[in-house]
């Protein structure tokens, strides 16, 4: 061992779904929108001065923040943008997990967080959701150093309710809780009214999913104005010109198309509900998703091999070799046509004899 390797900061790092290359293929794996962003967003592509690449952005991501804040009734000082919610999240670890005591989060949910605990040094417990899934608020009336859950969940698209929520808030408020609202959009209550009355609530969200625009990676975070200061304090110790400005002057066109998203959140939200129905009638059972995603199983399907099987016809979806998951898939919601291609390939799927025969006396 060369001698500056044991001051190596030794991590094990976040796994990112794929990304195939391909005309052909469909790709249900990393929950982006199968939609375009709004027409304006892609008209402020177009007509991009030179000068949004040539200047520094603004470090503040002033005009983002404001459109942000106006959108949901906030003051700018109430908003933290960030690059992608993960950027965001990241800094929330780092801003305000410093107990000693560990901080709590699902055994199920984003991959992410314990990777951000290792990366920090936090340490970490993760009450186990039950059978199907579900999350028990008292498992977080104990002393922590803080609170992380998606709502809805990932991967299972459960959604928390209103009441809950804020009993969790309200019996810590000694820390931080951090509700990560990535696919809020698609479904479940936005946290964001308690955030307003509880200092110790952060609510982060994404223009990933329903803003499409994964791409361009954008993330935000809203609550008190101490949390917001908080994390721009780190922030400016560790990159202050986290955001682009072609990123912001983008995220602001996007804000400003509420019609559109309306739009296209609609869809998606129609096309799940679709999805569920044939899922069910082939004998698929998932949780009830409120996200852009179902979380499913099959008795009779073995998840990996059909996991693979759908690579081979170019249909990519997400496959979490993990206790308590290897017999789902996480199947992003697309448009119609890309999820008629997969209802076609399941049906003759789960007539094959590729599915594994059921165990004798059941
Ligand atoms: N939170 C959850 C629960 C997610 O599933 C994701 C997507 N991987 C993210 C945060 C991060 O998304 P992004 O960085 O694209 O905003």
């Amino acid at each position: 061992m060369r001698g500056w390797e044991k001051y190596v900061r030794k991590v094990e790092p976040y796994v990112p779904g794929e990304q195939p290359k391909g005309n052909r293929l469909i790709k249900l794996n990393t929950n982006e929108n199968p939609y375009p962003p709004s027409p304006k967003v892609m008209a402020a592509l177009q007509t991009m001065e030179a000068d949004a690449l040539r200047k520094y952005p603004d470090p503040a991501s002033g005009g983002l923040k404001e459109a942000l804040a106006r959108y949901y009734g906030l003051e700018t000082n109430q908003v933290f943008v960030g690059v992608g919610s993960d950027d965001v999240l990241g800094m929330a670890f780092l801003t305000f997990f410093n107990a000693d005591k560990p901080i709590l989060f699902p055994d199920v949910t984003y991959s992410f967080y314990p990777v951000w605990a290792g990366l920090f040094r936090i340490p970490y417990v993760c009450p186990p959701l039950d059978a199907g899934f579900g999350l028990h608020k008292e498992d977080y009336f104990r002393e922590n150093g803080g609170i992380i859950f998606p709502n809805p969940n990932a991967p299972t698209g459960i959604a928390l309710a209103l009441e809950e929520i804020e009993e969790i808030v309200r019996r810590n408020k000694d820390v931080v809780v951090i509700v990560d609202e990535a696919y809020i959009d698609f479904g479940g209550q936005s946290a964001l009214a308690l955030a307003k009355r509880y200092e110790n609530l952060l609510v982060v969200q994404t223009f990933s999913k329903s803003r499409s625009m994964a791409g361009v990676r954008i993330g935000y975070a809203m609550g008190s104005p101490a949390l917001i200061e908080a994390l721009e304090n780190v922030r400016y110790s560790y990159n202050s010109y986290t955001m682009n400005l072609p990123s912001q002057i983008l995220g602001v066109e996007a804000v400003r198309d509420q019609a559109y998203f309306a739009e296209s959140v609609g869809k998606i939200v129609t096309t799940r509900e679709e999805t569920k129905g044939w899922l069910r009638e082939m004998g698929f059972s998932f949780p009830d998703s409120q996200a852009n995603f179902i979380f499913a199983s099959h008795e009779k399907v073995d998840a990996a091999k059909l996991f693979n099987a759908l690579k081979q016809e170019e249909i990519y979806v997400r496959y979490f070799k993990q206790p308590r998951l290897e017999n789902f898939l996480r199947i992003t919601i697309g448009t119609d046509e890309e999820m008629n291609q997969l209802r076609e390939f399941l049906e003759r799927y789960t007539l094959s004899d590729a599915v594994r025969p059921r165990p004798a006396g059941t």
